[in-house]
Formats: C-alpha cells, structure tokens, sequence
C-alpha cells in the first residue's frame, strides 16, 4: 500500500531502487537514463496521488495508445513466452518503408530516452561539449554528467516572440562540440526552428559534431522532418518516440534513425536488449494507421489553440507553440503559480532557471484544460490581491527527484 503522501506512490519505483537511484546521485556513473516524467517529479510541490487530480507536468498524452495499438498489444500477449526479435526487425523495417530509408538505419528502443543518452555518451566527452539550447530538454545534460562533458546552454533567439534555436550561436559555441542537440519542435516552448536554419546547422557544424535531431514532438507539427539527413549520410541522429502522440510513454517505444556506423556506436552502449513485444506490436500498429497522425494533430491542436486563445484574451503571453506543451508567462515566480495550482491538485509544470516567471503547460483533455481554466484564474486573483498561500511544504527527504530540481 502507498499513501498519497508516497514518493513510491508517486513515481512508481520500488522503494528500493528510489533509495539506490537517491544515493547514487553523487556517483555519476550510476545515473540513470532520465525521462520526461522524472524531471516533471522533481519540481512537484507536494507528493499527489497519480489517479487524482490532473496532472498536465509531463506532456504525456492522455489519450493513450489507439485503438489499433490496444488491439495489437492483446493480439500478442499470447505469444509473450518468446523473444520474438522478428517482429521488432520487421518494425525497423515497417518504419524504413514509409520513410524511405535503409532499414539498417533505424533502431528500436524502449523509448527515445535511452538512444538520447547513449548518443550524448558516445559523442562528447571532456574536450566534446554538449550544445544546447536553453531553455530545452535537459536529459542531455543529465547523460552528459555521467561523462564529465562541458554544457553548454545557448539561449534561445527571439525568446518573447518565436523562441527558436539560435542556430549561430550553437555553431559558435564551440569548435569542437561532441554534440549539437536540436529538439524541434522543442520541449518546453513547443516551437519549431525553421528547416533553413537546420539546414544551415547540418551544412556549417565542426567536422566531428554529431547533430542530435529530437523529434519527439514532430507528429504533433507541421514542422519539416529531419530524416533526409541520414538518407543522404550526414553526421545526423534523428529521435522519435511513441509516447507523445501515439500516447504510448508508459508502453515505451522509440527510434533511432542514422547511418548504420553511428547506430552501432550507439547500440554498443546497450541497443541490442530484446524489447517487450507488446511495444513492438503497438508500435507496429500505430505507424500503419494512416488516420491516426492527422486525427490527433488535431485533436490535440485545437485544445492548445482553444487554450492560449484563452490565455491570451486574458491577457497572458505564452510561447507559440505547435505542440503539446506550451510556455506561460505567469509574470511572479513561477514555482509560487506551480505549488498554489498543486494545492488544487492541478499539477503544471516545470520551470526553467531562465525563465523564471515562466511555466510549462502540457496541453490535457478539453476537460482537464478547463479545470485548469478555472484553477488558474483563481490562483492568479489571489495571488493579485496578496493571497497566495506560501510554497507548500516539501518533504525533501522523501522526494525521489530533488536533486534533479
Ligand atoms: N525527447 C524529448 C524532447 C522529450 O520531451 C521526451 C519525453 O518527454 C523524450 C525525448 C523521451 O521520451 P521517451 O523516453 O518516453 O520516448
């Protein structure tokens, strides 16, 4: 049994691997592959029961997987006392098929997390810096501590209008980087950086720069896909995972897709693991239902678009997003907006040391938007009139993330 106030509860680890994973902070080579999910649970005010209240912290899809997915997972579950490493080839090759790539060039994973950090691993080191953009999605910097590599955060251009990667400064940042990581559309802002500007980076990067593309969001846009890039051999490593708009991060699915040298230097590192075959067939599924990108594109689109139509007819400043997450400018510490929504049990989140007053919001259900609707504008009127209660009491001791934080 666990009680609300549990961080196994909340986060679904053992106890024991929470005590293992909290003490094995200092030692770097015991950090594990984080997601998402992790770095949304550090900066959670309070421990929350995961089956209440909404939680729109960790641009997770509540939708789920398809319907096509769900019947293919209870298809296979049958067949579960074998490996079954057949289906996740011809799942390689599914994808390579509708991309018109070379199946070698695509490798399965439990997830993009996982190719993420071992690209991070394989690429940098402590004359190899890793450039990203700030802010950005950190479970780079999280890999590259594991080796000691420099960050290094650029800032992103036209941060209160189309917040992109400032591809030139990236490229200058270093003349040696290991790795340039270029998350479009990006988490957090939701924003896209335009395909001449990644074109600019695929053509000027330092000899020896691996261009890390995360398209973990792509689905989700209209932004142009990177893949052309590795058809054409180019030191590129494109991501894609099913847990954003397939709905499937807790059924764990994701791609790497490169030149068949630097999939291997990256599979070296652990790529080879068998994978569930309920994820494999999932995905499977999901990548030949023709309908399901553009139906959820838009489904999923018009709640955003209803909700910052709203926002800023209320007078707020968010990101523009194309995405499932945007940025708002809350305009006071945002940690103070994030605990008083907690209180209500509408867990928001996270925020960027760069952008203090800023929160990210995953966009939810139409429903779950509109409770947050109403929580946040009474948030903000009490925190108008003075009447914000004080940051909610954290259990530091007990948190299972708080270093990440
Ligand atoms: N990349 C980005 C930018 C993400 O936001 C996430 C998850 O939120 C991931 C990669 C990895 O997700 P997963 O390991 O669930 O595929």
């Amino acid at each position: 049994m666990t009680s609300p106030v549990d961080p196994i509860g909340c986060s679904g680890f053992s106890r024991r691997a929470f005590f293992r994973f909290a003490a094995g902070a200092s030692a770097l080579a015991s950090l594990p592959i984080l997601t998402e999910a992790h770095l949304a649970l550090a900066q959670r005010p309070q421990f929350a029961d995961p089956n209440k209240g909404i939680h729109i912290d960790a641009n997770e899809n509540p939708l789920g997987p398809s319907e096509a997915a769900r019947q293919a997972i209870a298809n296979i579950i049958p067949r579960g006392g074998r490996y079954l490493f057949d289906i996740q080839e011809d799942l390689a090759a599914t994808f390579a098929g509708i991309e018109g790539l070379n199946p070698e060039s695509v490798m399965p994973f439990p997830g993009s997390s996982q190719p993420l950090h071992f690209t991070v691993l394989a690429f940098t080191g402590k004359n190899k810096p890793l450039v990203i953009a700030d802010p950005g999605y950190e479970a780079p910097i999280w890999a590259a501590k594991v080796s000691g590599t420099p960050v290094i955060k650029v800032p992103l251009a036209d941060p209160k209008g189309a917040a992109t990667h400032d591809i030139g400064a990236m490229l200058a940042a270093s003349s040696t980087p290991g790795v340039l990581y270029i998350c479009n559309p990006n988490n957090p802002t939701g924003t896209t950086t335009s395909r001449a500007d990644i074109e600019y980076a695929v053509a000027n990067a330092p000899r020896g720069a691996i261009l890390l593309i995360d398209e973990a969001y792509i689905h989700l846009s209209d932004a142009t896909p990177s893949l052309d890039f590795v058809k054409e051999g180019k030191d590129v490593i494109v991501l894609r995972t099913f847990s954003k708009l397939y709905g499937m991060a807790g059924i764990r699915m994701g791609l790497a897709i490169a030149r068949p040298d630097l999939l291997e230097k990256i599979g070296s590192l652990g790529g080879l693991n068998a994978l569930p075959i309920t994820a494999v067939a999932a995905a499977k599924a999901s990548l030949v239902d023709k309908d399901l990108v553009p139906t959820r594109r838009k489904i999923i689109g018009d709640i955003r678009a209803d909700t910052l139509a709203w926002l800023k007819a209320d007078g707020y400043a968010c990101t523009p997003s194309v995405s499932n997450c945007f940025m708002l400018d809350v305009r006071r510490p945002g940690k103070e907006v994030l605990a008083a929504m907690a209180a209500k049990e509408i867990f928001i989140g996270r925020i960027w040391p760069a952008w203090p007053t800023q929160v990210r919001i995953t966009v939810g259900t139409q429903n779950e938007m509109l409770a947050f609707r109403k929580a946040f504008t009474e948030v903000m009127a009490a925190s108008t009139a003075g009447l914000v209660p004080p940051l909610l009491p954290r259990k530091l001791a007990e948190h299972p993330f708080t270093h990440l934080s």
